[in-house]
């Protein structure tokens, strides 16, 4: 069985610094990418770049071909319907924008609940904090528990008559912690509420079948799932696409034009106005076509494997403490620390002179950050194509830590 994937990616194999190999855990802020992805895009400049949805010309056919051609392949990744709940975004940010935007504000009123979780990424917390705000609504959260787990009581308490939209992520950026998706839905589903997904960091690492989980709407970004940045996906339930107003208006996303007045193109293409990203599609083709020649099953099995072996090395460690308690199978490889007396961006910059890249700071959640109690974190986010070797120079760099600030 393969054990070793890093080969696969050009500038994980060629990266050195001081003769010390690249050692890459930042994967949940963006991951790198594999040839295949690499090759995609190139040819698709050096052979059939064009303007999708424009010309009559083979080139612009083409363009338009493979454009399409990548949004049927996300809507087969995610298990949606058909490829017309596909809106290509430029990454989760901007789709949970859209959605906040296009149907939050068309349906919420004076009075509603709107449920996020403390955990959420502020891509899934301010769109919300605005749609609450425009229309003297009510924000309310999830809050976790002190092992950064989201309670059933939590979820049954909070949804009720009032609630919506509920808006959560499926594993937190932070904490790494899968979250109770199905009892939210169900409970959701209860009062009638509509179920936002945030996947940004769950679909990396396990398979999001958006009619199996009942979301209405879910979001990703390409960039984290080992294809290009400036792409990403918005699924959303047919029957809430076609009753949504556009975001942006322009070329591409209509069907008439009149002087005073416009009427708006069927299905996706209302939302993507503007000259679409088409390498960015086939880039995510590519990296979709990619990871399913690997397998979840596959990816699961060595993330989950090297996030047990590497909070275990953690919990070894004196100083140092993790946040979120729960085991590596029930967590994406994505880890949170401090070290005693050390500020994280002290740490994160000690670990680079040993080529160790990882995250440091408030990982864009505020509100969480301050539910924990803490300023600031280490975080360390794994992947399929990391090894136990990279565990081992983690925490041998992290054992110096302490010893270089004096
Ligand atoms: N949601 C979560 C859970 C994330 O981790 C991130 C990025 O880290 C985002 C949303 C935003 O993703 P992007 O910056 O690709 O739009």
């Amino acid at each position: 069985m393969r054990t070793n994937y890093k080969d696969d990616f050009p500038l994980l194999k060629n990266s050195t610094a001081g003769g010390k190999p690249l050692v890459y855990l930042d994967n949940a802020a963006t991951t790198q990418k594999p040839a295949q992805v690499i090759e995609a895009v190139k040819e698709y400049y050096e052979q059939y770049n064009a303007n999708p949805h424009r010309g009559a010309y083979p080139l612009s056919e083409k363009a338009t071909e493979v454009y399409e051609a990548a949004r049927e392949k996300a809507a087969e990744f995610i298990g949606a319907d058909s490829p017309e709940e596909i809106v290509f975004t430029k990454g989760t940010t901007e789709s949970l924008n859209l959605v906040a935007s296009s149907y939050g504000l068309d349906n919420i009123r004076e009075g509603d609940e709107i449920l996020i979780s403390i955990e959420e990424h502020h891509s899934n917390l301010i769109p919300w904090q605005a749609v609450a705000k425009t229309r003297n609504a009510r924000l309310r959260y999830l809050y976790t528990d002190e092992n950064g787990k989201l309670p059933l009581e939590e979820i049954s308490a909070k949804i009720n008559a009032r609630t919506k939209i509920v808006a959560v992520t499926q594993v937190s950026n932070v904490l790494g912690i899968v979250n109770p998706l199905g009892e939210i839905v169900r409970r959701a589903r209860e009062v009638g509420a509509v179920v936002v997904l945030d996947a940004a960091q769950s679909i990396p690492h396990m398979p999001v079948d958006v009619r199996a989980l009942d979301v209405d709407f879910l979001a990703f970004s390409g960039h984290k799932l080992y294809a290009p940045t400036g792409i990403g996906v918005l699924y959303g339930k047919k029957e809430h696409l076609r009753k949504m107003q556009p975001l942006l208006f322009g070329g591409g996303m209509v069907d008439d034009v009149s002087e005073q007045d416009a009427t708006f193109a069927e299905g996706p293409s209302k939302f993507e106005g503007g000259t679409q990203n088409v390498e960015g599609a086939v880039g995510l083709h590519a990296a979709i076509d990619y990871l399913e020649g690997i397998g979840y099953e596959r990816i699961g099995q060595i993330e989950s494997e090297l996030t047990q072996y590497a909070l275990t090395r953690f919990h070894s460690i004196p100083h140092v403490t993790v946040y979120g308690k729960e085991s590596g199978n029930n967590r994406a490889g994505i880890i949170s620390f401090n070290i005693d007396g050390a500020h994280p961006h002290d740490v994160s910059t000690i670990l680079s002179a040993d080529n160790v890249a990882i995250r440091s700071g408030h990982h864009c959640a505020h509100p969480l950050m301050r539910h924990m109690g803490v300023n600031a974190t280490c975080r360390v986010s794994l992947c399929f194509y990391n090894t136990r070797d990279d565990i081992d120079i983690l925490i041998e760099s992290i054992c110096k830590v302490r010893e270089v600030l004096g």
